[in-house]
């Protein structure tokens, strides 16, 4: 297993154990004492395997104790990106840098970070204590601080009970949750995590998310989380870099990828949308009228003072209200489909220049389901109405 080597960390145990002491436990945040996150400079860096371009001149700046995600389909690039950070790869441009310092001639095991990984590499001859353990003994750390962290670590993934299993006697789920502890024991400045739940079914991976979440407020290292699932990423993260083909299409928080993606490649990638050919009429600000294929006019926001002529519009499922009466700003459509989901209505109607709309709306006022082949009245706000660039 090669990645065991990384999780020996340098020695930072004597700073840690002085702090711990001086540090009255009423006063201590959790159980855990932090690791101190790093930052991390990923500056113009690129990478082919033969004349494929894998990583294609990528530009991230992570500050300390951010929690990063990378987000893009299979093929875009995370993992080599992460194996680059980690050293696993050698870059063939630009520079890594952590703490400011490049790590280009670093050897991963040098660099002190910590990985999980979608299968959980976990020992299977050892217990989850040995397991949690083993990072501590290979950087020759003496027994009893390594028992204490250990202990601590354990603790705080909700595994002491599980202390002398063994890997095969554990679900899935705890499983990776020792994968996780593993990874954290050093208190490592940065943690990498290459889809560590996409090997568990979905109410597993989300009780795991809310406890990842948790464990980096309580261990304060830099974060760098891949995945493919975008409610994942939008749960777990500071800011997420979206990935296609290699290149980061976009870089920000989970509300401005969601409400602002800045392609229709982000805006179909992350959440359901409406993607809605439209012209511009009139311009007032960052609020602009634009009318459909059916010459019907509505509003929508925009930060792009150069746009003219067509554009593409995002609208969320969940931002349309129906109704049946007309409304300013109000489209008529006609239902091809209705489901009742429980909390949500699910709908799908056509607009009259034969465009499709889903509507998501809350089943709150015991609304009757719609007919097929009903006419309606969609309603959105312009603040809810996104001009991609
Ligand atoms: P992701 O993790 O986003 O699914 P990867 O970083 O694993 O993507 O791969 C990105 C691209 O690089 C893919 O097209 C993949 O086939 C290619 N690739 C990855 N590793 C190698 C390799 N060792 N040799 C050749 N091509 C590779
Ligand atoms: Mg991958």
């Amino acid at each position: 297993m090669a990645e065991t080597s990384t999780w020996r960390a340098e020695r930072r145990e004597g700073s840690h154990d002085s702090q711990n002491k001086t540090v009255p436990a009423s006063k201590r945040q959790s159980a855990l004492a932090p690791a101190i996150g790093a930052s991390i400079c990923i500056d113009h860096v690129g990478k082919t395997y033969g004349s494929f371009v894998a990583v294609d001149d990528i530009n991230l700046d992570v500050a300390a104790g951010e929690f990063i995600t990378l987000l893009g389909p299979s093929g875009s690039g995370k993992t080599t990106l992460l194996n680059l950070v980690a050293g696993f790869q050698k870059v063939n441009s630009g520079r890594i840098l952590v703490d400011s310092k490049p790590v280009q001639n670093v050897p991963p095991h040098k660099r002190g970070f910590g990985m999980v990984f979608q299968s959980y590499a976990l020992f299977p001859n050892m217990t989850v204590t040995q397991n949690v353990a083993f990072p501590m003994r290979m950087a020759g750390i003496d027994r009893e601080t390594t028992n204490r962290r250990v202990a601590e670590t354990l603790e705080v993934m909700r595994l002491s009970e599980h202390a002398t299993k063994m890997p095969n006697q554990m679900s899935g789920g705890q499983q990776q949750r020792v994968a996780i502890a593993r990874a954290i024991v050093m208190r490592p400045r940065v943690v990498l995590m290459d889809e560590p739940l996409s090997a568990l079914d979905r109410r597993l991976r989300e009780s795991i998310q809310i406890e990842i979440r948790e464990l980096h407020r309580t261990i304060g290292s830099t974060i760098l989380f891949v995945t493919h699932d975008q409610g994942e990423a939008l749960t777990l993260s500071d800011r997420i870099a979206v990935l296609d083909a290699g290149k980061i299409v976009q870089i920000a928080s989970p509300v401005e990828i969601y409400r602002h993606p800045a392609t229709k490649f982000v805006a179909s990638f992350v959440g359901e949308s409406n993607l809605i050919d439209a012209e511009l009429v009139q311009r007032r600000g960052t609020r602009l009228v634009l009318k459909n294929r059916a010459g019907h006019t509505f509003e929508a926001e925009s930060r792009n003072p150069d746009m003219v002529g067509r554009a593409t519009v995002l609208v969320r499922p969940e931002r349309i209200a129906i109704s049946d009466t007309l409304s300013p700003n109000a489209l008529p459509v006609t239902v091809t489909s209705a489901l009742f989901l429980g909390e949500l209505l699910r709908i799908e109607a056509e607009m009259e220049g034969g465009e499709k709309l889903l509507i998501r709306c809350p089943d709150t006022q015991a609304r009757r389901l719609p007919e097929i082949g009903e006419k309606l009245y969609a309603r959105w706000d312009a603040e809810d109405c996104w001009v991609l660039s």
